[in-house]
């Protein structure tokens, strides 16, 4: 059992490129050990993105923090530096780093601000598996960095989440809290996280993706299956049992997705390009790069000026378009308030929410796929 583990966690950081790997029940909870790694605590701040996932404040929050959130950039949708250097650093115990859809952060300036200041940066990989910047894979710029394993994610360990932590220093500290605080997942969440693997596995081609979302939703709603959260999650509760390890089949799942990993890199760089190189041509921004930077995007974001229409017309055409991020804590349903968050705080991050929809990059996507979407955005989507 405990090889399981350590061979999924070693072939990891070897992958991404060193430190340590834990291996947790999500990715929220990876960032939730760091910053009680980091000692970040009571009376401190940590420095979030206004454009991310609910649950990022959510795991902020469960470690007793306050939030601080700056706008994001409108190329990157990632933190902006120039916002970031206008922000105070007192009483700031970490800033996340988010690198959305896979495009790297301004890590050179972002870590030049941290850097100065003394501030620890964890990187929120989530989105960003095998993006490089400079030479060197994200997850390597910080203090620590977290990955998801959910089934939307890049990297799927059905459920699931990846610590990776480079400083030698926190590897001690991370180590025993996680030895005195981490359980294992009940039996009976095993069995069900295995079925899911399982039937997942079975079921799910691109074009089915979209009933099996939402079929999965339902099924979580009422408790039938392991979801990715729960709706009290939305409203600024920790969930019981927040602080659970990742389960032996879950491992089993990374160690057969790491097989393959290189094919599923190469073929998101082949459909992001795909995209870049129409999108223009249909009168859409593509996305652009600076010199360093190397995604690999987990979905391709495309700001359109009815996002709303366009994302239920996709739903009745079975077509599979993201709507990552509805808000500035995604989804639409957050209680904002309830994170620290101001409505205005954030305009960059508010309006990338009001028009950023995304394609699929995901293993699986071919030709006819990419012909459909742009199809599909060319008939129905107005550019923003
Ligand atoms: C999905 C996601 C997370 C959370 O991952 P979980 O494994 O669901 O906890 C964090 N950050 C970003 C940007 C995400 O998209």
């Amino acid at each position: 059992m405990d090889s399981t583990f350590d061979r999924f966690s070693t072939l990891f950081s070897t992958f991404i490129g060193g430190g340590r790997t834990y291996l947790l029940a999500k990715g929220r909870v990876a960032l939730y050990l760091a910053l009680r790694g980091l000692d970040v605590g009571r009376g401190r701040k940590v420095i979030l993105p206004g454009y991310t996932c609910v649950v990022v404040p959510g795991a902020v929050k469960a470690a007793g923090v306050e939030l601080v959130y700056v706008d994001v950039d409108a190329r990157t949708f990632n933190i902006s530096p120039e916002h970031l250097e206008a922000i105070s650093p007192r009483d700031v115990g970490a800033i996340v780093v988010q690198h959305t859809y896979g495009i790297p952060a301004d890590m050179t300036r972002i870590g030049a601000w941290a850097c100065r200041y003394d501030i620890p940066i964890i990187e929120d990989c989530c989105h960003a598996f095998g993006s490089g910047l400079d030479g060197r894979m994200l997850g390597t710029f910080g203090n620590a960095a977290f990955f998801s394993g959910q089934w939307s994610k890049p990297f799927s360990t059905g459920l699931g989440g990846m610590l990776l932590v480079s400083d030698s220093g926190l590897i001690e500290k991370v180590e025993r809290i996680i030895a005195a605080e981490v359980r294992a997942p009940s039996l009976i969440r095993q069995w069900r996280l295995r079925a899911q693997i399982l039937a997942f596995r079975a079921a799910v081609t691109p074009s089915r993706l979209q009933r099996i979302t939402t079929a999965y939703r339902a099924l979580s709603r009422w408790g039938l299956v392991v979801g990715s959260s729960e709706t009290r999650e939305l409203e600024g509760d920790t969930p019981s049992q927040y602080v659970t390890g990742m389960a032996p089949c879950q491992a089993r799942e990374g160690i057969r997705q790491m097989r393959g990993v290189q094919r599923l890199i190469a073929n998101r760089r082949v459909v992001a390009r795909e995209y870049s190189r129409r999108l223009p041509e249909l009168g859409f921004r593509a996305v652009t790069l600076e010199p360093g930077e190397d995604p690999v995007l987990l979905r391709y974001p495309v700001r359109v000026g009815n996002k709303r229409e366009l994302l239920e017309a996709a739903r009745q055409r079975g077509l599979w378009l993201g709507s990552w991020f509805e808000s500035p804590l995604h989804p639409a349903e957050s209680n904002l308030g309830a994170f620290g968050y101001r409505p205005g705080t954030c305009s960059v991050g508010e309006q990338a929410a009001r028009e950023v929809v995304n394609l699929p990059c995901d293993p699986g996507v071919d030709e006819r796929h990419i012909d459909a979407v742009l199809r599909f955005l060319r008939e129905r989507a107005i550019p923003a």
